[in-house]
Order: C-alpha cells, then sequence, then structure tokens
C-alpha cells in the first residue's frame, strides 16, 4: 500500500472544497453570522498568510485565546496545516496558570477575541514569548501592546492576504495542536497531538457507534474549544462535511436554548452541568428540541435521571462518553449492545461506555496486577493508543515520560472503575475523589447520580470529609431548585432505598452553586477547601 500521509492540510483541503456549501455559524446574542466552508478554505489561506508574514515558521506555536466561533475554526484549520501548532489558551484558567502555560508552549502569536482583552491584557506582559498579538472580532486599539509586543486588527491583517496558500507537506507524526490540562492539581501539563492522532481521533467520531458525525449533521459545539479540542468535533466536521453551530460567548441556558431554536441543531456537546441547566430553563420555558438526533454528555458522570429527563420530557437521546485532554479525548461512548432493549439498554446508556478498537484499555488494582473485566472488580484504568498521549510536553527532546502518569507505555488516566466482560466501563470514582469510609470505598459519582434524581435538587456534589472514627465520610453540597425546597432528612430517607445504609450521609449542606473548575465540572478541590475553612456551613 502506498503510504498516504494524515495530515491536516489535507483534511482542510477536502472539507473546505467537497463540502464547500457545509457552514459554520456563529451566533451572535440576537442572531447569527455564517460563512461556508468553501469561504472558510479561504479565510483561513488569509491567515495563514498574514500568520507567515508574521515570522511564524517551522512548528512555531500559536496560541488562540478566544470563544467557540468562525474565526477560532479558521485558526483550527489554518496553523497545522501551514506546519505550525495550534495552542488552544483556557480563557478561564488561573492568570498565573495561562502565562505558565503560554511561556511553556513558548507561544509567538496570541489570537485574541475583543472580549477576552482586558483577561489577557493583564497577564501580556508576562508572556515572554509572544512578540504579536491579533484580536479578532473587535476593537485592536483597545489592547495596549507591552514592549516588544504588536498589535494587530484581524480583519485589516487578513483584508490585505491572498485567498490561497500553498499548504506544505508535513510529516504526519509532527505535532498540530496542543492543549493543556486543567491543572486541578500543580501546573498544568501540555498535550501535544500530531496530525496523524487527531485524523485517526476524527474518523473515530465519526464512526456509527461513536457520535455518528455525517454530512447531514449540524453540530451546536457548546464544550469549548480550549476544553480537549471541543472533543474532537471542529475536525471531524471538516472531516465528513457536517455543519458547525458556534455559541461564541452566549453560553447561558436561555442563549443556548435560543440557539436551539433559531438554528435547529441536530446533535450537541457539553459537559453535564450545561445540560442540567438547559433542562431546569426548559422546565420554566418549554421549548421543542427534537430537532437534536442526539447530544453527547462527557467529561463527568451524566446523571441518569439527567438521561431520562431528556429522553423522556424532549425525545431527545443523551449519548455519555468518557475522555480526557490526554485521550485527544474520545476515549469510550456508551451505545447499548443491539440485543439491549428497554432497562437493560438503559443501565449500558448509564455506564462510560465501550473502547473503540483504537483504544486498548486495562485495570490495575493496587498490588499492581491487572483486574479482570468481569464487572465487579475494581482497579485504575489504563489505556494506550494511537490518540493516547504517550508523554506530556517538556519542551525538551528526550524527556521520560512522568512515570506518576505513565506506565509501560500506558497512560495512567488517575479515574478508577470496573468492566463487564462486553467491554463496558463504569466508573466510580476519580482516584483522588475516591471516598475511603472504615476501609470500604464509597463513590462519589454513585451518590451524586443519585441525590440527583430527587425532583427537588439541581445539582449534588459529593466529597469526601475528614471523620474520627471512619476517616472520611461523604458530604453532600445540594443545589436546589428553584421553588423547591426539601430537607436532608428527606433527602436521606429518599436514598434509604438506594445505596448500602453505612454509605447513607449523615453530612448535608445547600448551597446556592457549586463551585466549578474551568471547564465547568464540580470542583472538589475547592469544595473541600471550603468545607475545611467552615465556609460551607
Ligand atoms: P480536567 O482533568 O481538567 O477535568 P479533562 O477534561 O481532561 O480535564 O478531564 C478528564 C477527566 O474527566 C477524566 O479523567 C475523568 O475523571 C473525567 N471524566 C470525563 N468523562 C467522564 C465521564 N463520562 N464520567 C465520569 N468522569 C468523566
Amino acid at each position: 500500500m502506498q503510504d498516504g500521509q494524515l495530515s491536516l492540510a489535507r483534511l482542510l483541503q477536502h472539507g473546505t472544497t467537497v463540502h464547500s456549501k457545509s457552514e459554520v455559524v456563529t451566533w451572535t446574542g440576537d442572531g447569527a453570522r455564517r460563512e461556508t466552508y468553501g469561504d472558510l478554505g479561504k479565510h483561513a489561506a488569509k491567515l495563514a498568510n498574514a500568520l507567515r508574514g508574521l515570522g511564524v515558521t517551522g512548528d512555531q506555536r500559536v496560541g488562540t485565546f478566544m470563544w467557540n466561533n468562525a474565526e477560532h475554526l479558521a485558526a483550527y484549520a489554518a496553523i497545522p496545516a501551514m506546519g505550525a501548532v495550534l495552542h488552544t489558551l483556557n480563557i478561564r484558567l488561573f492568570p498565573e496558570q495561562l502565562t505558565f502555560v503560554a511561556n511553556h508552549a513558548a507561544d509567538h502569536v496570541v489570537i485574541v477575541d475583543g472580549t477576552l482583552i482586558p483577561l489577557l491584557a493583564k497577564q501580556l506582559p508576562e508572556m515572554t514569548t509572544v512578540r504579536h498579538v491579533i484580536v479578532a472580532n473587535g476593537d485592536a486599539s483597545k489592547l495596549e501592546a507591552p514592549a516588544g509586543v504588536e498589535v494587530h486588527s484581524y480583519g485589516e491583517l487578513l483584508d490585505a492576504q491572498p485567498g490561497t496558500f500553498d499548504w506544505p507537506e508535513v510529516d504526519e507524526r509532527s505535532a498540530a495542536a496542543m492543549c493543556y490540562t486543567s491543572g486541578t492539581t500543580g501546573d498544568p501539563k501540555g498535550v501535544a497531538y500530531s496530525h496523524r492522532s487527531i485524523w485517526l481521533h476524527s474518523m473515530q467520531v465519526c464512526m456509527s457507534d461513536s457520535m455518528q458525525l455525517a454530512q447531514h449533521d449540524s453540530a451546536l459545539a457548546i464544550v469549548p474549544m480550549f476544553h480537549a479540542m471541543s472533543w474532537g468535533l471542529p475536525y471531524a466536521a471538516l472531516m465528513v462535511g457536517a455543519s458547525l453551530v458556534m455559541p461564541d460567548r452566549f453560553l447561558q441556558p436561555g442563549p443556548i436554548a435560543q440557539i436551539l431554536a433559531a438554528e435547529k441543531p441536530t446533535f450537541a456537546a457539553a459537559v453535564p452541568t450545561i445540560w442540567q441547566g438547559l433542562l431546569q430553563h426548559l422546565d420554566a420555558n418549554p421549548q421543542d428540541i427534537s430537532h437534536l438526533r442526539e447530544v453527547v454528555v462527557g467529561g463527568s458522570a451524566a446523571p441518569p435521571s439527567m438521561m431520562h429527563a431528556f429522553q423522556e420530557k424532549y425525545d431527545v437521546p443523551v449519548l455519555h462518553a468518557w475522555g480526557m485532554t490526554e485521550t485527544s479525548p474520545l476515549g469510550s461512548v456508551a451505545r447499548p449492545p443491539a440485543s439491549a432493549t428497554g432497562d437493560e439498554a438503559w443501565s449500558y446508556r448509564y455506564t462510560q461506555g465501550r473502547f473503540p478498537a483504537s483504544v486498548h484499555a486495562r485495570l490495575i488494582t493496587d498490588d499492581g496486577s491487572e483486574a479482570p473485566w468481569d464487572g465487579e472488580s475494581v482497579g485504575e484504568l489504563e489505556v494506550r493508543g494511537p490518540w493516547i498521549a504517550g508523554a506530556y510536553y517538556s519542551g525538551e527532546e528526550g524527556v521520560e515520560p512522568d512515570p506518576e502518569k505513565f506506565h509501560d507505555g500506558w497512560l495512567r488516566t488517575g479515574d478508577v472503575g470496573k468492566v463487564t466482560p462486553d467491554g463496558f466501563l463504569t466508573l466510580t470514582d476519580r482516584a483522588k475523589d475516591v471516598i475511603k469510609s472504615g476501609g470500604e470505598w464509597i463513590s462519589s459519582v454513585d451518590l451524586e447520580n443519585q441525590v440527583m434524581g430527587h425532583p427537588a435538587v439541581a445539582e449534588a456534589a459529593v466529597v469526601g470529609i475528614p471523620d474520627e472514627k471512619w476517616d472520611e465520610r461523604p458530604l453532600v453540597a445540594v443545589v436546589l431548585r428553584e421553588g423547591q425546597s426539601v430537607t436532608a432528612g428527606e433527602l436521606r430517607e429518599f436514598l434509604s432505598d438506594k445505596v448500602a445504609k453505612w454509605q447513607l450521609p449523615e453530612n448535608w449542606t445547600f448551597v446556592q452553586e457549586v463551585p466549578k473548575t474551568s471547564v465547568g465540572k464540580f470542583d472538589k478541590k475547592r469544595l473541600r477547601a471550603f468545607h475545611s475553612e467552615g465556609k460551607l456551613d
């Protein structure tokens, strides 16, 4: 066979010619601006010419500090295709972490959305390698450039460029993009994706038993493009010609509902907290969303009550998937086996899902042995495969992979769970969130799912807190639905036939909001800290 290189330049050329009529739609707050993939091809060529003009060569890094929109998609397309490396900066990182990742990746240029100038401006003087900032969708004169940095207007810079670019041949194993983990412990870690890994991952995203993205789809990408590459949607969409609907900065439930009504996407992806918020909004403001053939939920466990609400009230199936920044991110997808129907099918859909052929998985127990896939034995999940990170980016050649995270060529996920003989993964927890009570483990995820099954509860997060007698006991932080009330005693009663008696939490707190991480997950570290500082009681 020939040795065809799986390069993103090829993906860009394919998507923007064969699928030239597909569109990227960017929400503007009261309507949408639209760009066809044909025009996206010219847009990307202009951006590549502009970046070359600013001295971007070789595998230099270009940072993006942007919402999900057409300009960000052009950056996704142009930067790797020209041979440089796209570095998506998480706009919600703590300031010092933002500076850390920009310096660690040695970003040469940063493209920033106009509305995000104030956030970037504070850190820019500390970003020692950045020489150019390009302001998209905003007024470049609003950004005061520190010494040694030039500021450009995106529109002016691109207008002057030709709409074609001589895309170079790039080795498929070279870096195309990078994304840092959100650094819940220690400094964020850089993951570099190759052209080849992104290509193979995109094919998986489109496979029938995966997310099934296809040319007839229009996919609402709520998951930010700085969070694990928007779960692979942008490149997968270009591969098959699915249209993309981008919410830009309009991420509250109300605007999301408006986008759904106006654009009627067929597919959407977001973390559970976004979907919980949308459900609450829809309860108060009913709307037909059955144009969604499916929504994918991942990033943290999808509460079964939420999956049922979508299916039963709105006729929208929820597809549960697991992954991490280090796994590109698609690791497993919960499509029930063909033979399963009714409650049996539901029991499969609650799981984190089945690994595709390219993701090789094993469970490692505390004593280092491999746990069998018997649906009961628990261990830390380790994975390997062509779109799984083999090491973190160190900036230097020949650095050994961090043994805390990599083990004999396998990625240690830090997730704990079990796998059935037919390959369905159920995660009980992140290793660091497991609650150890009297020598037994309590799954915080399981408790959360059960509590969120109560009709008065909007959100529930569970953490372990120190306990003299039992070592640790669960603490449940509950957010009530608007206008609802329930007591801790009633919630305990509600749980009494759902979890073992010794697991029933005696510590409850009612809060306005559960603290969230930079990518919208329950921030259990902060929840534990709030508790120990007495801020929760
Ligand atoms: P961060 O580490 O900052 O949360 P990632 O998005 O890379 O960023 O997080 C990956 C982790 O999210 C996984 O290791 C796992 O703990 C959790 N996760 C992802 N998907 C699921 C899921 N479907 N169910 C439970 N946990 C999940």
